[in-house]
């Protein structure tokens, strides 16, 4: 059986979201109330990449996610 690695955009999963957490979070980011990006897509702010906490995130476990930097990438490819 294929897994299922859509992430759905609920509240309950832009609570456990890690990103406003993560070193690449930014002003921008923030202003632009950014965040879910396994869910949203990519970001539409500059930022340098250094790290991500994603696998810190409960949602990355739950829905056993695979990639890191969905800010940059976009959502999980299933
Ligand atoms: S896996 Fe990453 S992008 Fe997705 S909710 Fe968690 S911290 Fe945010
Ligand atoms: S997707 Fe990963 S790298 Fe991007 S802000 Fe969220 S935790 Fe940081």
């Amino acid at each position: 059986m294929q897994n299922n690695r859509t992430v759905p955009n609920t509240d309950d999963n832009i609570k456990k979201c890690q990103c406003p957490e993560c070193p690449i979070y930014n002003k921008c980011m923030k202003e632009n109330d950014e965040h879910l990006f396994c869910s949203k897509g990519i970001s539409q702010c500059d930022f340098n990449k250094t790290g991500c906490v994603c696998p810190n995130c409960r949602v990355w476990i739950e829905y056993q996610l695979i990639s890191l930097f969905y800010c940059e990438k976009g959502v999980e490819k299933n």
